[in-house]
């Protein structure tokens, strides 16, 4: 049977706070996106993986976090800049909305302050920080967590999300990372499936197909005057891939990357044909945490394909 993941990094100003200069449109569309992708999720019935900030639960904060073993100015922005934008710190109200949603979403970890676990920077007591604090949060808010979405798919300290109970992590693509050549055939006829795995964590990757928003500026503008939009068809193609090859479709998004009417039409086009053609079909829709599952529990029985090195492959 073919499934289809969507999943995505839910992050407000967490996203951008250490970027310079920051992309103002993105910044500022964190919240309506949000909210775009739960009034869609919830017409079409698309439950997803939600990889939120912990950060985004915190009530107030100083802008200092003197506990936490972050690099020196990690959260500057928030005494400075930020400081008087609540609205890109906190986002309590929004993770509200996700848990109240009608459709059963998967609240997943998009750690807490977005640090970037390949970063060599990155030591062992701070991914251990981040996923502590991630966890508390969510276990105040009486949520329990399987999945977790690195940062900008930088991945690494996999033992420490292991240790911490995790289950599941999203890969990298191996094949098309979204971006390169939409126009070029040699890449927009490779397979769009993925492979879920077990790595030597005992952790799933559950690889990304595909990026939705990896094509953009005035290439796409062009683009869609002329013909329709190539993610939509590119989305199409993956998920009408996973009916016919019984396999599994991962395609992710930012809701910040909704900063046009445009983009909530892409975003539209792509649920409401996930819906039909899994009302037509025996096609689901799987959360990652969902995929964890099948493919751990059958372990070294009839499945769950186990990797040499799940986390390695990839093109990050
Ligand atoms: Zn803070
Ligand atoms: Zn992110």
């Amino acid at each position: 049977m073919g499934s289809v993941v969507c999943s995505l990094d839910a992050e407000l100003g967490w996203g951008f706070h250490d970027l310079e200069p920051l992309p103002a449109e993105r910044v500022e569309a964190g919240r309506r996106g949000w909210s775009t992708m739960l009034e869609l999720c919830e017409e079409f019935e698309i439950p997803a993986t939600w990889a939120v900030v912990g950060h985004l639960m915190l009530e107030s904060c100083d802008g200092i976090h003197e506990d936490h073993p972050a690099p020196e100015g990690w959260f500057e922005r928030e005494r400075t800049d930020w400081w008087d934008r609540p609205d890109l710190r906190f986002g309590r109200d929004l993770v509200d909305d996700l848990l109240q949603s009608s459709v059963d979403h998967e609240f997943a970890s998009h750690s807490f302050s977005h640090v970037l676990f390949g970063a060599p920077s990155t030591d062992r007591e701070l991914a251990v920080a981040e996923l502590e604090r991630s966890l508390e949060l969510a276990n105040q808010w009486g949520q329990h967590v399987d999945s977790f979405i690195y940062p900008r798919n930088d991945i690494g300290h996999r033992d420490v999300l292991a240790e911490f109970g995790l289950s599941a992590y999203r890969g990298t693509s191996p094949t098309y990372d979204g971006v390169r050549g939409l126009f070029d055939s040699t890449v927009r006829d490779q397979p769009m499936l993925v492979e879920p795995t077990v790595d030597k964590y005992d952790l799933v990757n559950v690889p990304a197909s595909m990026f939705l928003f990896g094509f953009e500026g005035p290439a796409r503008t062009v683009a869609e005057s002329i013909w329709q939009d190539p993610m939509v068809l590119q989305a199409k193609r993956g998920i009408d891939e996973a009916v016919r090859n019984d396999g599994l479709f991962h395609m992710w998004l930012h809701p910040n990357n909704l900063t046009h009417p445009r983009d909530n039409r892409r975003m539209r086009a792509i649920l409401e044909y996930l819906s039909r053609r899994r009302a037509e079909t025996d096609l689901t829709v799987e959360t990652m945490a969902d995929v964890a599952r099948r493919v751990r529990v059958p372990r070294g029985v009839d499945g769950g394909t186990v990797a040499a090195d799940g986390g390695t492959m990839g093109d990050d």
